[in-house]
């Protein structure tokens, strides 16, 4: 099979799918978290239809599946590949300004005027793409390609399948989620009815990564309630819960995200305010590990429990929730999902990356949802923030892996 990406094509449907302002809001207690995403979604759904995929379904929620029945490749798993319609909080997705830039070294300028500049030393991966186009923002809102590259490739690589009959492929279900950037994208997804026995999530970095592994993650809520007395009589009597929660910082390991790395789990405060009567600690906990994970919670309420024996019942509680938990308990059983990717990669001359990573994914509760989903690379770097750049090349890449996947027999 001779795959050939239309570069101009696939580049104009990015940009598409970008003129969109998706921007998911963590303050909204609905789904979608903003109804904007419903303008990309219903944009997709018209295009899934127009291309021949079938049972195209756009629900409430701002969840939309399709799928393309298998033409030759009967027999095979059903494979399923998902992205995020949303873009971050973080920094404004409106009026994305998008440039193609022929990257030849040293640093982009984003904005000459304000002096908005891509960096070369702040972010030394740029080098990997000397030669290579680059499109880069204009220095005042993000790209979008996290994840609407992923979105562009799925539907490139759908479009490509529905013009080559004569190419032979399984069942393919393609999904788009609302909300993914604030924790929210797997919630409703409807594993039964997306109907994949495994999927791909299209929303990694840098070309070759593949991703199987994530943190176990909890956040931890600690109260600290003092005794306010008058600052003149207070000998004896008064606690300061703001001390109190200083100390009980001074107790946790000292494993952070800046002195971290690879495997290592950390605590990480996020938010601290008090006053004498009443404080209040705010951290999440990640770890690899199910087993170091449990006890890093359990540090969490021993440390509790341990203050209060010192300064009175009550006087600190601690409220540990879970989050999600490392998808590689639910993929080892079945690697060769992983190694079919692998193997995809290498086939289009991508070095596959294989890493755990610091962070979760929509993957990672899809996976406890019944569907193993491990988390390929859609190409783009610096995330959530206006240095936000995407190589032409990976955008092609990610596309010819996606095709790749789906036109392989898989080997169990
Ligand atoms: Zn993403």
């Amino acid at each position: 099979m001779n795959i050939r990406i239309d570069k101009d094509r696939i580049v104009e449907r990015f940009k598409r799918y970008i003129a969109i302002d998706t921007q998911s809001s963590e303050t909204s207690e609905t789904t979608p978290s903003t109804e904007k995403q419903f303008d990309l979604a219903r944009l997709l759904e018209k295009e899934m239809k127009e291309m021949g995929l079938q049972e195209v379904s756009l629900d409430e929620h701002c969840y939309l599946m399709g799928t393309l029945p298998a033409n030759g490749l009967e027999g095979q798993p059903r494979i399923g590949f998902v992205s995020h319609m949303d873009t971050s909080p973080d920094m404004s997705g409106q009026g994305i300004n998008p440039r193609i830039v022929q990257y030849e070294g040293g640093d982009i300028v984003l904005d000459e005027k304000e002096g908005i500049v891509l960096s070369a030393e702040t972010f030394p991966e740029l080098e990997f793409y000397k030669g290579q186009e680059v499109m880069v923002t204009d220095g005042h809102t993000l790209l979008a390609a996290d994840d609407k590259a992923g979105i562009a490739e799925i539907m490139e690589a759908m479009q490509y399948l529905t013009e080559h009959p004569e190419i032979k492929h399984g069942e393919i279900k393609i999904g788009f989620t609302p909300d993914e950037e604030i924790g929210r994208g797997a919630d409703l997804f409807d594993v039964k009815k997306f109907g994949a026995d495994f999927a791909y999530t299209m929303d990694g970095g840098q070309i070759g990564e593949l991703e199987y592994e994530n943190f176990n993650a909890a956040a931890a809520t600690i109260t600290f309630k003092g005794l306010n007395v008058h600052p003149g009589s207070a000998k004896g009597k008064m606690i300061n819960a703001m001390l109190l929660a200083m100390e009980y910082n001074g107790y946790l390991p000292t494993a952070r995200p800046d002195n971290t790395e690879g495997y290592e789990g950390f605590y990480h405060l996020i938010s601290m305010s008090g006053t004498v009567e009443e404080a209040t600690l705010q951290y999440i906990l990640r770890d690899h590990d199910r087993e170091l994970f449990e006890l890093q919670k359990s540090c969490i309420q021993e440390t509790a429990k341990r203050m209060c024996e010192l300064y009175g019942e009550g006087r600190v509680i601690a409220e540990v929730k879970d989050q999600y938990y490392n998808m590689r308990e639910v993929v080892e059983p079945v690697m060769y999902v992983v190694r079919h990717a692998e193997e995809a990669m290498k086939a289009v001359g991508v070095e596959p990356k294989i890493g755990p990573i610091r962070g979760g994914t929509d993957g990672s509760k899809l996976s406890f949802m019944g569907l193993p989903c491990p988390n390929i690379f859609a190409g783009g770097h610096n995330f959530h923030g206006r240095y936000e750049y995407l190589p032409i090349n990976n955008l092609i890449k990610a596309t010819e892996v996606i095709l790749k996947i789906v036109t392989t027999p898989v080997e169990k």
